[in-house]
């Protein structure tokens, strides 16, 4: 509050009124810049000397109705009051944040599209919760009085000039119908009542009147001031412009029977607002502007991350699942074509099994080819280390062969790396039986000469049979 004099009293001592942007019943509005700052904002001004009394009380009542108000995202900003004397004339002001775009009327004649609707809409609904948790009904709601702060950021509630405090006995009292008749709820132009259930009411004409750029009800005079309180019709929805969601949300709000209208805080409950954030921003919006945007694109990110550590670990699964059935020393994957396995050098040794045995225990989070490798390894040897079992007997010697031959068959000509891990593991398999493995060599090393057409270098053949 002490801010707001502060702002006020530098405001009405030092700023000059630009052009009119807007006439309404109560008052003028004008852009003003401030001579200190030079900022602009809206003056809203009642001549002193030639208002009527009605005027000047609807912009006394505003400002105390936005000073009471704590500030919202989604309602025009209060700056401060005060008087003016410019030339003959005195004035009194309210200062507002000025929105260039100014009100949704004016911006879109012929109605705005769905998307557009939906996020003004979540802004609208959101402001008036906002006013009613703080104990007042607006009583104006209306298209005019919604001004655009941008098409990405959305829209501000405006005019306050007719809001009251409600309570329950005001409310219930013989009331004297406050806000523009056509946007009226049926139980406030029958004079029983004005509380938030008829601001629903109101807005929800409000909604219909930004789809069609019409209000939602036609002006026939008393005859539509009859129709809205004494029949049994509704607006026409016009069900071309909007989606099933749309029309059930806006169903929600047009009971004839306050009662069953749905509050604020069920509004935004509704799929049509509820969704529209993160479908409104995903589609029209380069950069986020909702929190719901950051969640969205880390949920890309996430997801991309997640598809990368899969493939990773499904790599790293399948040359666990080679070295386990071709070697029981670990592969050195770092070193393409051939690797020493009877190296002297045993810290390369040392390396491909830390490798493996690495991946065992901690990359592992993500399908069965992973899980088996390490149910294999770590689980059934727990004691030993992965990679480093001693006994050939454990190695699927059949399934190897099997390998070998197809590969053959296949007519496989580059075979490097494979050959050498096949060598390795029958070399492992039979290193207690040097006979009979080179027996058995030479018998494959003879057949995969014959049979391919060419088998990597001759290096890897004399290596290979010596
Ligand atoms: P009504 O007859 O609708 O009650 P009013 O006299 O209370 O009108 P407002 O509705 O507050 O006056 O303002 C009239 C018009 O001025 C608005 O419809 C809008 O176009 C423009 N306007 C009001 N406030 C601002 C603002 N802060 N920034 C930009 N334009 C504004």
């Amino acid at each position: 509050m002490e801010k707001q004099n502060i702002i006020n009293t530098s405001f009405s001592s030092s700023w000059t009124r630009g052009a009119c942007i807007g006439r309404g019943c109560f008052g003028t509005v004008s852009t003003a810049i401030s001579k200190t700052q030079g900022e602009s904002f809206a003056v809203k001004s009642v001549d002193h000397a030639t208002c009527l009394p009605i005027q000047s009380e609807s912009l006394e009542n505003e400002i105390s109705v936005l000073r009471s108000l704590t500030p919202h995202l989604y309602i025009v900003q209060f700056l401060g009051d005060g008087t003016s004397k410019e030339g003959t004339t005195s004035f009194r002001n309210l200062h507002l944040e000025y929105l260039p775009e100014g009100d949704v009327s004016k911006n879109a004649p012929g109605g705005i599209d769905e998307t557009l609707l939906r996020r003004y809409t979540a802004c609208l609904v959101s402001a008036l919760r906002h006013v009613h948790s703080r104990g007042y009904v607006h009583c104006d709601v209306k298209a005019r009085n919604v001004l655009i702060i941008s098409r990405s950021s959305g829209v501000k509630l405006a005019d306050f000039g007719s809001a009251i405090k409600f309570s329950k006995q005001t409310a219930t009292a013989q009331i004297t119908p406050r806000g523009s008749p056509l946007w009226m709820a049926p139980e406030v132009i029958r004079g029983e009542y004005q509380g938030p259930e008829s601001d629903v009411w109101s807005f929800d004409c409000t909604v219909i009147e930004m789809l069609t750029g019409k209000p939602a009800w036609e002006d026939l005079g008393v005859d539509s001031l009859s129709r809205i309180g004494f029949s049994d019709e509704l607006p026409v929805v016009p069900v071309m412009k909007l989606s099933e969601t749309g029309r059930d949300f806006l169903d929600k709000c047009l009971k004839r029977d306050m009662k069953q209208r749905w509050s604020c805080d069920q509004l935004l409950q509704h799929p049509f607002l509820s969704e529209s954030q993160s479908i409104d921003s995903c589609r029209t919006e380069s950069s986020p502007r909702y929190v719901l945007d950051w969640v969205n694109s880390d949920e890309e990110e996430e997801e991309e991350v997640e598809r990368s550590e899969w493939r990773l670990n499904f790599k790293f699964a399948a040359m666990a699942r080679i070295c386990k059935l071709a070697t029981t020393q670990g592969v050195n994957w770092e070193i393409d074509g051939w690797v020493d396995v009877r190296s002297s050098n045993p810290s390369e040794e040392e390396e491909a099994t830390t490798v493996y045995s690495d991946y065992n225990t901690s990359l592992n989070p993500y399908g069965d080819v992973a899980d088996e490798s390490a149910r294999i390894d770590g689980s059934v040897y727990p004691n030993r280390p992965p990679g480093n079992r001693d006994s050939a007997a454990e190695v699927p010697y059949e399934v190897v062969m099997i390998l070998f031959l197809l590969m053959v068959y296949s007519r496989i000509t580059c075979v490097s790396t494979e050959a050498t891990l096949i060598t390795s593991c029958c070399y492992q398999f039979h290193n207690k039986d040097m006979l009979s493995f080179n027996a058995s060599l030479s018998f494959f090393v003879c057949l995969l000469v014959c049979t391919c057409d060419s088998i990597g270098s001759d290096e890897t053949i004399i290596y290979l049979v010596r």
